[in-house]
C-alpha cells in the first residue's frame, strides 16, 4: 500500500466516522420535495447530501434543490425576496419497467423562485417561467409595461445602453421606477434569457421574445 492510498483510507475512515457522529438529520428532506422551505433549509440540506456523498467516487444524481447557476439569490425586493433553485429531474427511463412516457417521473418540476417573506414559491419546466412566474407574485402589472426597442441597445455592449436607460426612465410608470423592477427588452433571436440585475434598479432584464414565443397558442402551456 503507497503513501497516498493510505491517506486516502483514512481519510474515508474519518469521514465515515464524521458521517456516524452527525445527529440524525432533521432539515428539509435529502430528496426532491414540493414542499416549501426557505431558501437557507434547501442550502442546508444540499450541502448536508454533499458531505454524505463527499468520498464516493462516482458521481451520484441527486435530485434535491440547489442554486440555480448564475442568478443571484437573496435578493430582497420591497416587501419581497428572490430566489432561484434548479432540480435535475430528468427521467431515467432505464430505472423503471413502465413503457416510454408512462412514467411518472415529474421531470417538468425543474425550477423553484421563492419569495421567503411571504412563504411563497412556484415551479416551473424552464428558468425563463420560474421568473415571469416571480414577477407575477411581486410585480402583478409588469407585462403591461413598454418594450425597449432593439435600435437602442448598444452594438458593442451587453445590456441597456446610456440611450435606453433614458428611454426607459422617460417610458416605465413611476411606480415601477423602484429597486428590483424589471424592464422589458426586444432582443434578437439570440437572447432568449431573463437576465438578472440588468435593469437600471438592478432587476432583471426580460426578454421580449421569450415572452411573445411563450405566448404563442401553439407553445407549451405553463400555465400563466
Ligand atoms: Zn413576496
Amino acid at each position: 500500500m503507497n503513501d497516498e492510498q493510505l491517506a486516502f483510507d483514512i481519510d474515508g475512515m474519518l469521514h465515515e466516522a464524521a458521517v456516524e457522529a452527525a445527529p440524525v438529520w432533521s432539515g428539509a428532506p435529502l430528496h426532491f420535495t414540493t414542499a416549501y422551505f426557505s431558501p437557507a433549509a434547501l442550502d442546508a440540506a444540499y450541502a448536508h447530501w454533499q458531505f454524505l456523498h463527499k468520498l464516493n467516487s462516482v458521481w451520484r444524481p441527486n435530485r434535491m434543490w440547489h442554486r440555480a447557476i448564475a442568478v443571484p439569490g437573496g435578493v430582497e425586493v420591497g416587501d419581497h425576496a428572490f430566489d432561484m433553485f434548479t432540480a435535475d429531474l430528468r427521467c431515467e427511463p432505464w430505472k423503471h419497467s413502465e413503457p416510454r412516457g408512462m412514467c411518472h417521473c415529474v421531470g417538468e418540476l425543474t425550477y423553484q423562485a421563492i419569495c421567503e417573506p411571504h412563504g411563497w414559491h412556484v415551479f416551473a419546466a424552464d428558468e425563463n417561467a420560474a421568473v415571469e412566474a416571480w414577477h407575477d407574485h411581486v410585480f402583478p402589472r409588469w407585462r403591461e409595461l413598454p418594450v425597449v426597442p432593439a435600435r437602442l441597445r448598444s452594438v458593442d455592449q451587453p445590456g441597456l445602453s446610456k440611450t435606453a436607460r433614458k428611454w426607459v426612465l422617460d417610458h416605465y410608470p413611476e411606480a415601477m421606477q423602484v429597486t428590483g423592477a424589471p424592464v422589458i427588452t426586444e432582443r434578437n433571436n439570440a437572447g432568449t434569457r431573463h437576465v438578472p440585475g440588468r435593469s437600471p434598479w438592478s432587476g432583471y432584464d426580460l426578454s421580449d421574445s421569450a415572452l411573445t414565443r411563450r405566448h404563442e397558442p401553439s407553445g407549451v402551456g405553463l400555465g400563466d
